[in-house]
């Protein structure tokens, strides 16, 4: 991408330097056009004075010339040249010394300059200039000589121009500055209209500082490291968007497994726990039978027992219905700083009776330092439900099937370890057990110990499992701030 920036801004340069040099071109040629006029405007007049002087030197002439060669430096001579039968003489005006008269020796050239009012330009004896030539008269010729660096000189403007003139082909002067140009770009002009066909090349070098300058690169580097860093911002900002709607969609497609899960369990455990309400309800009913026999025999004192015989029987009912109800709703979770020991007895209340049914063993044992832990309380009671459940699975049909729950504090966390003495977990299955969807049952899922694994996470804690003498489980919580 920086790339890409830097060679736009090339191109950018560049096409902005071509620009710079059609408008010099362009400059140059209105310079020129108007310098060229002067030059056949003078040897007009020029000429109309010398044919009003017919004997030279003439005051006249060195008047006019003087004046000319002042005010415009670039001509640099103006001469008369009178050709004789014998010999070519030429009188140069326009000294401050007066006029000089000299003899031609060689023949000169009247190529072009047949009739009176012909021109021809031609390149000079001396470099960097050029003579136009004009028959002001028979015989009688009009030369001005040109000095070409005075002729262009358009100033400097700091940029790498170069210029190469030449007249009928002959290379007048020829300028180029600087070297180390990457790129060259030219434009040329003729000036063939005029007396003087004058061919002028106008050229741009272009350095690397000019087509990439480092302040206007360092400018659009920062520019674009700016803009890629908001973009890269906008982008995590949208990818965190996703991610956090990604995970709230998780948890509660998790609180609905979670659920399912326990009304699931709640319907594998409805026999045990309906064993368990037969039992007061049993109770009740005697009770209720033993307190209409103590009213007819005026029996307060055994009436008074019944009835409150049954009010345990039917808190303990009641007892058993709410557990069951709050199991199986939908309330969100809740981390609470509970004692863990009760919430452990009270977890193992539900199942207890399916436990029993299938002639497994519970043993649990608590030391008494265990405290309290910040645990939400449904999500702690699905954990070891499924804990005990797999463990009584695993155990079918066992000699002696028993499952204890060792709750105990160690150091500034609660570990509850729920063994059994079961066949274990087979060694290569250890590292996978927790992946949703492993399973070894035929009516499996493989979503209990993966789903105890999230619950535990989002209390904090943790659960890791390994082989002795069957399946071992352990739970880690934190421990709440209460004792
Ligand atoms: P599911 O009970 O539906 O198979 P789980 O994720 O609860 O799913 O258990 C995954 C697997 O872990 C079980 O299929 C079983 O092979 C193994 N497993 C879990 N608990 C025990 C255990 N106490 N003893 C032996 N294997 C167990």
């Amino acid at each position: 991408m920086s790339l890409a920036a830097i060679g736009l801004l090339v191109v950018y340069q560049y096409a902005s330097g071509l620009s710079d040099l059609s408008e010099r071109t362009r400059s140059m040629e209105m310079l020129l056009a108007e310098r060229l006029a002067q030059h056949d405007a003078h040897l007009s007049g020029l000429g109309a004075v010398v044919r009003m002087s017919p004997d030279e030197p003439s005051t006249s002439i060195q008047g006019l010339a003087e004046n000319i060669i002042t005010r415009y430096p670039r001509i640099t001579d103006i001469t008369t040249i009178t050709i004789g039968d014998e010999i070519t003489r030429a009188v140069s005006y326009g000294r401050p010394q007066g006029p000089e008269i000299t003899d031609l020796q060689p023949k000169l050239d009247l190529t072009g300059l047949e009739k009176i009012g012909d021109t021809s330009a031609r390149p000079a004896a001396t470099p960097h200039s050029y003579e136009i030539f004009k028959l002001v008269a028979p015989k009688r010729l009009l030369r001005l000589r040109i000095d070409t660096d005075a002729l262009l000189d358009m100033g400097d403007d700091g940029v790498e121009y170069s210029s190469m003139l030449s007249l009928n082909g002959t290379v007048l002067f020829e300028t180029s500055r600087g070297t180390g140009a990457l790129l060259t770009a030219s434009n040329a002009l003729d000036t063939s209209n005029y007396s003087q066909p004058l061919h002028l090349t106008v050229s741009r070098g272009f350095r690397l500082n000019e087509l990439s300058p480092p302040h206007l690169a360092l400018l659009l580097l920062a520019a674009l490291a700016a803009i890629t860093w908001l973009i890269m911002r906008y982008r995590h900002a949208s990818r965190e968007r996703q991610s956090q709607e990604r995970r709230a969609l998780l948890f509660e497609q998790e609180a609905k497994l979670a659920q399912a899960g326990r009304v699931n369990a709640m319907g594998e455990m409805a026999s045990g726990i309906a064993h368990e309400l037969a039992q007061p309800i049993a109770a009740m009913l005697s009770q209720s039978q033993a307190a209409k026999r103590a009213l007819a025999i005026d029996r307060p004192d055994i009436l008074e027992t019944a009835i409150d015989a049954n009010i345990r029987d039917a808190r303990r009912a009641g007892d058993i219905l709410a557990r069951m109800r709050a199991y199986v709703s939908g309330a969100p979770a809740r981390i609470e700083d509970v004692p863990l020991a009760e919430a452990v007895t009270d977890a193992l209340r539900l199942v207890e009776a399916d436990i029993a049914q299938r002639g497994i063993t519970l043993v649990v044992t608590q030391s008494d330092e265990v405290g309290t832990g910040c645990i939400d309380v449904i999500s702690f009671q699905q954990v070891l439900h499924n804990l005990v459940r797999n463990a009584a699975d695993a155990m079918a049909g066992r000699q002696d099937p028993t499952i204890t729950v060792d709750v105990r504090r160690l150091r500034d966390e609660v570990l509850v370890i729920v063994a059994d003495n079961g066949p274990g977990i087979d060694p290569s299955s250890l590292g996978r057990i927790f992946d949703p969807f492993f399973t070894t049952k035929t009516d499996g899922m493989g979503l209990g110990l993966p789903l105890c694994a999230r619950l535990l996470e989002k209390m904090n804690g943790s659960i890791e499992v390994c082989n002795d003498g069957g399946a071992r489980f352990t739970i880690h919580l934190p421990t709440g701030a209460l004792r």
